[in-house]
């Protein structure tokens, strides 16, 4: 009897083993899936802006001088909208990458979530003022949250600039700070382009990666929000977006407070 019940026990333990093995390989291998995915948008993706890149320095070096100083400057205003857009997609990239490496670590911090949003606002106002747009922070005094303050920082910035892109000229863009159920909520409001329930299904999931040209003709990648909601959820909280297609959008986060654990 004591045989039996042994090996009874190591069965048991074997086939826990074994369970524990085959979910690793199944979280190693929507990992893969995931990088790859990932590998192929960005090369897809880098192709758009370097191509606009080798057409603009092959013009400037071969007509040089027949171009006119207007045709000159709508060039370099191009070449100028190209290279933000390619440091842009390489900002978002390298962190992603950094956090799926386990190179970021998400420790958390006690800081002021009210003064990232104004330092945000105040390095995106000359963007938001070029499609005069006026960008409002209604939050006021300190809102002390918990988390990993780069990572919150980097997402308040891509939906910030988000929302100068897709609103049009003249539009309003207003950050609102809250405490529900135990968290504080950050609500960046525009009244631009909004979109349809189809597009909003597609939001945050690198499978579905959706991308739309802004109301200047701005390009994108699709990747800006699909690294916000890693890297809200690696802080432990929450991503949505509403909106109404030729009204607006309201994306929201949560983010743990103070006291939090
Ligand atoms: P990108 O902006 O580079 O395309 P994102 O992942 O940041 O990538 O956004 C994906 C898509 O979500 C956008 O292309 C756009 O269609 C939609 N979107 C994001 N933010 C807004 C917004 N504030 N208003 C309307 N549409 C938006």
């Amino acid at each position: 009897l004591y045989l039996y019940l042994v090996k009874r026990r190591s069965n048991k333990i074997l086939e826990a083993a074994h369970a524990t093995v085959n979910e690793q390989n199944l979280k190693l291998q929507e990992l893969n899936a995931t990088k790859d995915k990932f590998f192929s948008i960005i090369s897809h993706d880098l192709k758009g802006p370097l191509n606009s890149l080798t057409s603009f320095s092959g013009l400037l070096l071969h007509h040089t001088d027949s171009l006119s100083k207007e045709e000159i400057q709508m060039l370099a205003k191009d070449l100028d909208k190209s290279v933000k857009n390619l440091f842009a997609l390489l900002e978002n990239l390298l962190e992603w990458s950094r956090s799926q490496t386990g190179n970021i670590e998400f420790k958390p911090e006690v800081f002021d979530l009210n003064a990232v949003v104004e330092e945000n606002r105040a390095l995106l106002k000359a963007q938001a003022q070029q499609k005069k747009i006026t960008l409002n922070n209604a939050g006021e005094g300190a809102w002390m949250v918990r988390a990993h303050k780069n990572s919150i920082n980097t997402v308040v910035r891509n939906l910030i600039s988000n929302a100068i892109k897709f609103t049009g000229e003249g539009g309003q863009i207003t950050t609102r700070l809250r405490r529900q159920n135990g968290r504080v909520i950050i609500a960046i409001a525009d009244n631009g382009v909004g979109m349809s329930p189809e597009v909003m299904k597609k939001l945050f999931r690198i499978e579905a990666k959706h991308s739309t040209k802004g109301t200047a003709d701005e390009k994108g990648t699709g990747l800006g929000l699909i690294l916000c909601r890693e890297f809200v959820e690696k802080n432990g909280g929450q991503i949505w977006v509403e909106s109404e297609e030729g009204r607006g959008s309201v994306f929201s986060f949560s983010v743990p407070p103070e006291g939090a654990f």
